[in-house]
């Protein structure tokens, strides 16, 4: 890696979210170039999606302390893939989405948006890295900028095996109060989904959908385990989603014949 490296950030809160500004300037005094490419508008829970039934709509857009960067009308994926393919004229060394506000454990992780715009950096082949605070409220923003700045000077260092994200969850406690580092798994433990019925001021009704964190009780090594007490979680992710154990388990119906020549 370069000494000055190139870095993308991007988010799935949208392209004014105070995480992203938070990043931008907890990484800027280490001197690297940053690029910002995110969402125009909130888009967290996007996952992977792409944008191919509308335009994608670009402009660049300024936020404080001297962040500018591109405000895209589409998803995070789609930020990453602009970015790669059109709006930078070299690849990065390094993508960084986040902060985002609220954590990316366990089952989480497929819905979320943040994690997507990393992924879409690894598939890229670029070392890639998705920061979340365990906090929707208050998050404390100077932690996760040392945490940010300790990631990056380690990833930009050492890189990632091909095909390997981190995800990075953070604790909602002042820095002094974070127990350190801790290298996890993913968890099982999922939303156990809470559709909140409300009614329409013109009568029928509608639903909104929230969640509930349900403990599978086999938290031991996770990330939601980390998190609970008080460390930040190191998960490493990769996109191999073949189910090598299960390969053998469908192999008879290889024999069984189709054609019905041999009936
Ligand atoms: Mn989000």
């Amino acid at each position: 890696m370069p000494e000055r490296m190139r870095i993308l950030l991007s988010n799935d809160d949208g392209a004014f979210a105070p995480g992203l500004q938070a990043l931008y300037d907890a990484l800027r005094p280490l001197g690297h170039e940053l690029i910002v490419a995110a969402p125009e508008s909130e888009q967290s829970a996007a996952s992977h999606s792409i944008t191919i039934a509308e335009p994608l709509r670009v402009r660049p857009y300024q936020g404080e302390r001297g962040m500018t960067g591109y405000a895209v009308r589409g998803t995070p994926a789609d930020c990453v893939k602009l970015a790669l393919s059109v709006l930078l004229d070299q690849p990065p060394d390094l993508v960084v989405s986040g902060v985002n506000q609220g954590p990316n454990t366990g089952i989480s992780v497929i819905y979320s948006g943040t994690v997507a715009a990393a992924a879409e950096g690894t598939l890229n082949r670029i070392p890639s890295v998705a920061l979340s605070i365990d906090a929707f409220e208050n998050p404390h923003w100077e932690s996760c900028g040392t945490v940010a700045r300790k990631v990056v000077e380690f990833v930009g260092g050492r890189g990632l095996p091909e095909g390997v994200l981190l995800n990075v969850n953070i604790p909602n406690l002042a820095p002094e109060k974070i127990r350190g580092f801790s290298v996890t798994t993913t968890a099982l433990s999922r939303f156990i989904e809470i559709f909140h019925k409300r009614k329409r001021p013109r009568g029928g009704s509608y639903y909104w959908l929230d969640g509930e964190l349900q403990i599978t009780g086999k938290e031991q090594g996770t990330d939601v385990e980390a998190l609970a007490q008080g460390y930040i979680s190191l998960a490493p992710l990769h996109f191999d989603i073949t189910a090598h154990a299960a390969l053998d388990i469908l192999r008879p119906l290889q024999d069984e014949d189709i054609s019905g020549r041999n009936r």
